[in-house]
C-alpha cells in the first residue's frame, strides 16, 4: 500500500534545456514562458483524458471542491515541467525531470499517459528513485 505524505517542503521540480535548469513550482505563474505552458498543459489534459487518464483527485490535499481539486492537481511542479519539456525538448530525446519531493500518484499516471500519448521518453528522479517511463510503462512498476 501507498503511504499518504504530509507535504512540509514546498514541491519543486527542474528541468533541464539548453544547459538552463528550470524551476517550477505549483501553479507556477513565474516562468517567463507560462502562458504557452498553461496552454499546453490544457492540451495535453484533455489528450490524456481521452486516452483513459483520470485524474487521482485523493492526490488534491485540500478540501475544495472536485473540479478545484482536479485544477489544483495539474497545477503540480512536474506537471508543469514535464509539460513544458513536451515543448522545448526535441522529440525523440527523453524528457529529464527532476523532483525535490516522493511524486504523488496522480503525477506518475500523468507522466505514464504522457509517455504512451506523446510517445516520449520520460526520466524524472524524485526523492525516493528514479523513474524511466516508455510507452505508459514505468522502470517501477508502480511501487515506490
Ligand atoms: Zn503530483
Ligand atoms: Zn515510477
Amino acid at each position: 500500500m501507498m503511504q499518504k505524505v504530509v507535504v512540509k517542503e514546498p514541491g519543486r521540480s527542474w528541468i533541464e534545456h539548453d544547459q538552463v535548469l528550470h524551476t517550477f513550482h505549483a501553479n507556477d505563474r513565474s516562468h517567463p514562458r507560462r502562458e504557452e505552458v498553461f496552454v499546453k498543459l490544457k492540451e495535453v489534459s484533455v489528450r490524456l483524458k481521452e486516452a483513459g487518464y483520470v485524474p487521482d483527485l485523493s492526490c488534491a490535499l485540500h478540501d475544495v471542491d472536485e473540479e478545484q481539486k482536479e485544477k489544483m492537481l495539474l497545477g503540480h511542479s512536474e506537471k508543469l515541467a514535464l509539460t513544458y519539456g513536451l515543448i522545448v525538448v526535441p522529440e525523440g530525446a527523453p524528457i529529464r525531470v527532476i523532483k525535490n519531493l516522493r511524486i504523488c500518484a496522480d503525477c506518475h499516471s500523468f507522466a505514464k499517459m504522457v509517455s504512451k500519448v506523446y510517445g516520449r521518453k520520460v526520466c524524472l528522479r524524485d526523492k525516493n528513485r528514479f523513474h524511466l517511463i516508455t510507452g505508459g510503462i514505468c522502470s517501477c512498476g508502480d511501487y515506490w
